[in-house]
């Protein structure tokens, strides 16, 4: 399921500015932060502005944004220092989801 919006959030209330975040990137579409309980030394997020609630409520026509994100960890990774890290997709409870916003975890450093 994708919308606007959802009031009840955490992501979506840090896209709008309600709640804080150590942003890295910003664009019309994708804003990363720095995960607020990291797994490794650099760990932050790509999370698309649009509300979806993970991988598996995708349909074709988030394709671009897909790959958007995918497309950032790279660059957003070596702008951190990053010379390799590691990408995570957690999806659905049973998957290890605990926020249902979309986001693609980076982690290196370590
Ligand atoms: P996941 O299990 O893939 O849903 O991961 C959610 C991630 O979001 C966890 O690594 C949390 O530490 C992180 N997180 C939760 N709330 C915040 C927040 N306010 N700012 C930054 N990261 C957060
Ligand atoms: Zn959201």
């Amino acid at each position: 399921m994708s919308t606007q919006y959802n009031n009840e959030c955490i992501f979506c209330k840090i896209v709008s500015g309600a709640i804080p975040s150590k942003k890295i990137y910003e664009d019309e579409d994708v804003i990363a932060f720095h995960d607020i309980n990291p797994s490794a030394k650099v760990h932050f997020l790509i999370v698309p502005k649009l509300h979806v609630e993970s991988l598996a409520s995708c349909e074709a026509e988030h394709q671009v944004l897909l790959g958007k994100l995918l497309l950032l960890a790279p660059k957003l990774a070596k702008e951190q220092g990053l010379a390799g890290f590691k990408t995570l997709i957690n999806t659905g409870r049973e998957g290890g989801q605990l926020v249902f916003h979309l986001h693609l975890h980076v982690l290196g450093g370590n």
